[in-house]
């Protein structure tokens, strides 16, 4: 293991001179597949971060915010801290909307239980707040999941946003500290499959062996002429990975 956790990719002593790539698909150690999946609009059928804003937000912030932030004067995390710092709501008021009006996309509870059943491994990887996260998974009987995401500390003098550390260096993609570096660092080797909806899920995608995408992600994917699969529930997840796995995939 390495300082961010990982596995040697060789699978080698730290002091073996010789470097031999042994594919890691062969290990049986390493899980069929990596399923990465967003959490805001995509486990959720509405954005957790624009469900909050919508209620508590300060109308316009946003619209001052945006000379600045397409000038590169402020980055994007800057732009939330300071959109989220007039988000001014005690802890259990913003968890209590979120369980309103979040609402969970159908099949998410069958798509882990395959997941588990298939010996895959699940990562969620959000951009927005893990107390927000667990509060949804944990509702839905899914609190034992693995998150990546960042966090935010509510209160009635404002909210305060604190990023993760687990973004790495800056994406020599899309020039911020996006998903990629989060699930490199998890990957072993398997094929990757990544169900998303947003702008935060753009590079990381382009890692994955099999895109599931709808919203944004699919219009910008479209643009691009990339192919993935189209889904608006988990149960097509589902149906289209196990397809995948015994057909294309294990001819490829
Ligand atoms: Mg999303
Ligand atoms: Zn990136």
């Amino acid at each position: 293991m390495d300082e961010y956790g990982t596995r040697s990719v060789y699978g080698v002593t730290s002091c073996t001179p010789i470097m031999v790539a042994v594919p890691l698909i062969a290990s049986p150690a390493v899980a069929p597949l990596l399923l990465a999946v967003d959490f805001d609009g995509t486990i959720t059928m509405r954005d957790t971060l624009h469900v909050i804003v919508d209620e508590h937000g300060c109308e316009g912030v946003w619209d001052d915010l945006e000379p600045d932030l397409r000038a590169g004067r402020i980055t994007i995390e800057e732009a939330m801290s300071r959109q989220f710092a007039e988000v001014k709501a005690p802890h259990d008021d913003i968890m209590a909307l979120v369980r309103e009006r979040a609402g969970v996309r159908d099949g998410i509870l069958e798509l882990v239980e395959f997941a588990e059943e298939e010996g895959h491994r699940v990562v969620i990887m959000s951009a927005g707040f893990r107390t927000v996260i667990d509060m949804v998974l944990d509702d839905i009987g899914l609190g034992h999941l693995e998150v990546v995401a960042n966090e935010a500390i509510f209160s009635e003098d404002g909210c305060t946003l604190v990023f993760s550390d687990d973004r790495g260096d800056i994406c020599e993609l899309c020039d911020r500290r996006c998903k990629r570096h989060a699930l490199s660092v998890r990957h072993e080797g398997e094929p990757i499959v990544f169900v998303g909806d947003g702008i935060s899920d753009r590079c990381v995608s382009g890692m994955a062996d099999l895109v599931f995408a709808r919203a944004h992600l699919a219009e910008w994917l479209d643009e691009r002429g990339t192919p993935y699969e189209p889904f608006e529930d988990f149960h097509q997840v589902i149906a289209r990975v196990r397809e995948w796995q015994g057909g294309e995939r294990a001819a490829a």
